[in-house]
């Protein structure tokens, strides 16, 4: 998803530091004192327009949520929406998701969340899916051993190579959807953008998998 430039997104991200973060390494092992209290770590791992991980902030105030995104204009549009209506428990991080072992200590996350990720669907572009191994060797440094992955996608091309790829890596699936909307998982469902765009038009894969300790 490309998306525009908008010019005032720059000098908004710069005035409101107190909600997004521009350099992470600097936090690594030390995210907790980013929050108003320590608990339970979720991050987001392209976090889009941010409107998922507002509302599980909402819905989960005992947990901090980490959102991190690629594009300045798009996390300029999670940021107004902190700005205006604050969230203790929500920092906002614009990185690649890529360096994640850059930006967490070992076992500091709790739980990561990949929702509506770009597909990538020439397979010379696999490596940049965020469901490849080389990502997913960077999810098993940061989670800790009782943590785990949750993945949603319209994609179908996407979730079989994700069912592959976690496979292939030797993750253990604790649930897998074929169509979350119509399922029992759909009564705690918090959905995104993307998601309330594009499941008219389809099922909503889902699956969450943890790593062999
Ligand atoms: N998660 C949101 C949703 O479901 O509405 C946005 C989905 S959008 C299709 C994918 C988002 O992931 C884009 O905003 C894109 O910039 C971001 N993204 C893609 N690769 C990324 C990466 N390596 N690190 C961080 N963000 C990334």
């Amino acid at each position: 998803m490309r998306v525009r430039k908008k010019p005032w997104a720059d000098d908004f991200i710069n005035d409101h530091q107190e909600f997004i973060v521009l350099e992470p390494q600097q936090l690594q092992g030390k995210w907790q004192e980013r929050f108003a209290k320590d608990q339970p770590l979720a991050v987001e791992i392209g976090t889009g327009k941010g409107q998922f991980i507002t509302e599980m902030a909402k819905k989960y105030p005992n947990i901090n949520f980490i959102g991190i995104e690629l594009q300045t204009s798009v996390i300029a549009v999670a940021l107004r929406k902190l700005v205006e209506n604050p969230l203790p428990n929500v920092q906002l991080v614009l990185t690649d998701g890529a360096d994640v072992n850059e930006i967490f200590a070992t076992g500091e996350v709790d739980r990561i969340y990949l929702n509506f990720s770009d597909p990538w669907p020439k397979k010379r572009h696999a490596k940049r899916r965020l469901t490849s191994p080389q990502f997913l060797k960077g999810y098993q440094m940061v989670l800790n051993p009782t943590g785990d992955v949750e993945f949603k996608t319209d994609n179908r091309g996407l979730f079989e190579y994700s069912l592959g790829s976690f496979n292939n890596y030797g993750l253990v699936f604790d649930d897998v959807y074929l169509d979350l909307h119509r399922s029992e998982a759909n009564e705690d469902n918090v959905e995104t953008e993307y998601e309330q765009k594009f499941s008219a038009k389809g099922p909503i894969y889902k699956l969450v998998a943890h790593f062999k300790t």
